[in-house]
């Protein structure tokens, strides 16, 4: 068995890996780089796209499902698989992320849909999938041929509030979510910061994707807030999905739902907290919020990826916008623990650059630390 990354390996943006054996080529992930338009896309060739038998989408993130299009676009003729839920937001991101011609041809592949957690056969794989804890639809994959096996946690969040996270088996070779790299504030101290802005700016614009994030967000900020257009639907939608929040945690945010305000971009700023989407005002409402909040000096709190040349960069490069990490992704520790309780024998960690892989090999035993796109190991 073998892995060969195409993105996301020593950088953060593009994720894709594919795992191959018995001649049979498995895409895991399938991302842009919206950091920089020379590595936008996957580092695959059309030789490459064209011979992948399937692509299995972790979760609905514009780093690891934006480039399907481009994909068919060179030559994908393979299996598509990703859960229903990830399937049900795919087109807003594809739209917000990919050209029109790619959208239409993401839109034009068929989709296998795959259990949140449970096993099925691909090829000579046997996969399990697990909740992955960062966002409704989003799964940990771990694949299972003649012995060998793999887990690839796409992006995951052991300790969210909102979103549970199945326990994830034991694999020869882990592919951790390293976005956060050395980073070992625990989720407690981050959420107090935010609240302690939130106390001195108390009517601001809080920039999150529209799906995932955005829930953790409602239920972290103590006064309901005002919503951008279209947040209030992919509140609703995410509180719908019962199987994929924490038990009895859907009620009380359907509550707090119900004392939020939509707003809208032409009306004055709201007496609140308001949340937009996406999170670093590259599409959706925060397009026109942001461009309109760095004219007015209006408070800005980005609290997430906010990729360089982003209009979301832009504002912080000036001074104008503050950031505050909403831990979305695990901690050192969560992912020393990640990588002791599978007893890997070898670690890669992806989404985060070649430096911090480096500081992060200092604490987490087995890693490999000079994959990079085009690079590939034998597991
Ligand atoms: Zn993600």
């Amino acid at each position: 068995m073998r892995a060969t990354a195409y993105g996301g390996f020593g950088e953060k943006g593009r994720t894709s890996i594919a795992v191959s054996t018995e001649g049979f080529t498995l895409l895991l992930d399938c991302g842009v780089n919206t950091s920089d338009s020379k590595t936008y896309y996957p580092a695959l060739n059309p030789a490459e796209c064209a011979g992948l038998d399937a692509m299995l989408i972790s979760h609905a993130h514009e780093d690891h499902i934006a480039a399907v299009g481009w994909a068919v676009a060179h030559g994908f003729r393979g299996r598509l698989l990703m859960t229903r839920e990830t399937r049900a937001e795919a087109p807003a991101i594809w739209k917000a992320y990919a050209p029109e011609p790619e959208y239409r041809h993401a839109m034009s592949l068929p989709v296998e849909l795959i259990p949140a957690h449970g096993v099925f056969h691909l090829g000579p794989f046997r996969v399990e999938t697990g909740r992955s804890g960062h966002i409704v639809g989003g799964v940990w994959v771990h694949l299972a041929s003649a012995g060998r096996s793999v887990l690839y946690c796409g992006d995951v969040v052991p300790s969210s509030a909102v979103f549970p996270m199945d326990p994830l088996p034991v694999a020869g070779l882990v592919m951790l979510d390293g976005s956060y790299g050395e980073d070992d504030v625990s989720g407690e101290m981050r959420f107090a910061s935010i609240r302690q802005y939130l106390g001195r700016n108390p009517a601001c614009i809080l920039p999150t994707p529209l799906i995932g994030r955005s829930l953790e967000m409602l239920a972290l900020v103590e006064q309901p807030p005002a919503l951008a257009p279209g947040m209030l639907e992919g509140l609703l939608r995410q509180l719908d999905q019962v199987d994929w929040l924490r038990p009895g945690i859907a009620a009380g945010l359907r509550d707090r739902l119900a004392l939020t305000i939509e707003w809208q971009p032409d009306q004055p700023w709201p007496d609140r907290p308001l949340l937009c989407h996406d999170g670093m005002g590259l599409s959706g409402p925060s397009v026109q919020i942001l461009e309109r909040a760095g004219r007015e000096g209006y408070p800005v709190l980005f609290t997430g990826h906010v990729p360089s040349g982003s209009p979301g960069d832009r504002l912080m490069q000036k001074g104008a916008a503050h950031w505050l990490r909403f831990p979305t992704h695990p901690t050192l520790s969560e992912n020393r623990d990640i990588a002791f309780a599978c007893r890997a024998g070898r670690v890669l960690a992806h989404s985060c650059a070649a430096g911090v892989l480096s500081a992060f090999a200092r604490s987490i035993d087995n890693l490999v630390v000079d994959i990079r796109p085009r690079g590939s190991i034998e597991i």
